[in-house]
């Protein structure tokens, strides 16, 4: 799995062991991340819930390697995050993940296409097909008629669709989410909930959400509930199958 190509079904798509992330802030330790031991499945939606201050965000940004753990060995797609260089976690990043923030991330000069296209050029891609990526995107969220709108010109929902299309436009294997549906009102949230889950349905991507909505958890396949930085409980969806769980 050297070149990064990830293919197996019956392995995690992220496999994280006895995580810890401490924080030292002003003679103070803060234990965010607390002897984590979690396997994400995939082609599945699941979602890492808790209060704000659980420890989401940072778990996220281990998993995303934007971060390190004081403790513990995350695996992403097959390969170990610990023992990857910047450059190897940035190109990971860049290739094979996806992903959406509260948010929305969008940059607020550029055009919907444009904001599409921002991580597509981060790649080596022939202009026409960074551009076919880009509307193929914006039309599965439904946005082809805004794609020279600016953010300022989208509703919240709009906004998070854009951000979708960004995120999908990449092809990645999996999306990491960061409280989606966090600035938006109940309806917009359930119809970006909808979008996301077609997203593993029609395109099998890998899908973890961190959030506190409880639409989210209703929606999700499997709930993995941090409290105080350790995961305190696991529940599956009914009629979901999650390997090497009985
Ligand atoms: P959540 O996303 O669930 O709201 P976070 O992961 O953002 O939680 O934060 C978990 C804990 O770690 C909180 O107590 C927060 O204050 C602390 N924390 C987060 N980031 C930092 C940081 N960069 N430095 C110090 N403490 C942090
Ligand atoms: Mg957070």
């Amino acid at each position: 799995m050297s070149n990064g190509q990830y293919s197996s079904s019956l392995e995690p798509v992220i496999s994280m062991s006895h995580l810890h992330r401490i924080y030292h802030l002003a003679g103070e330790d803060i234990h965010a991340v607390n002897d984590v031991t979690l396997d994400i499945w995939p082609q599945q939606m699941s979602a890492i819930v808790g209060r704000s201050g659980s420890g989401k965000t940072t778990l996220l940004n281990l998993i995303a390697g934007l971060d390190e753990p004081t403790e513990g060995e995350v695996w992403v797609l097959g390969r170990n995050l610990t023992q990857m260089n910047e450059r190897q976690r940035l190109d990971l990043r860049l290739k094979q993940l996806g992903f959406i923030f509260q948010s929305f991330g969008l940059m607020p000069l550029l055009t919907a296409r444009e904001n599409v296209g921002v991580p597509l050029r981060m790649r080596s891609f022939a202009p026409g097909e960074r551009e076919d990526r880009v509307m193929e995107a914006l039309d599965w969220v439904g946005l082809a008629d805004r794609a020279h709108h600016r953010p300022y010109e989208l509703s919240g929902g709009e906004q998070q669709r854009v951000a979708i299309a960004r995120a999908l436009a990449e092809d990645p294997e999996l999306v990491l989410a960061d409280e989606p549906t966090g600035q938006l009102d109940t309806r917009t949230g359930r119809r970006i909930l909808d979008l996301l889950r077609r997203l593993v349905e029609e395109r099998g991507v890998t899908l973890l959400i961190v959030t506190h909505d409880p639409q989210v958890m209703a929606e999700a396949d499997i709930v993995h509930e941090l409290r105080d930085g350790a995961l305190v409980e696991t529940r599956i969806k009914e009629g979901v199958e999650v390997p090497g769980v009985a």
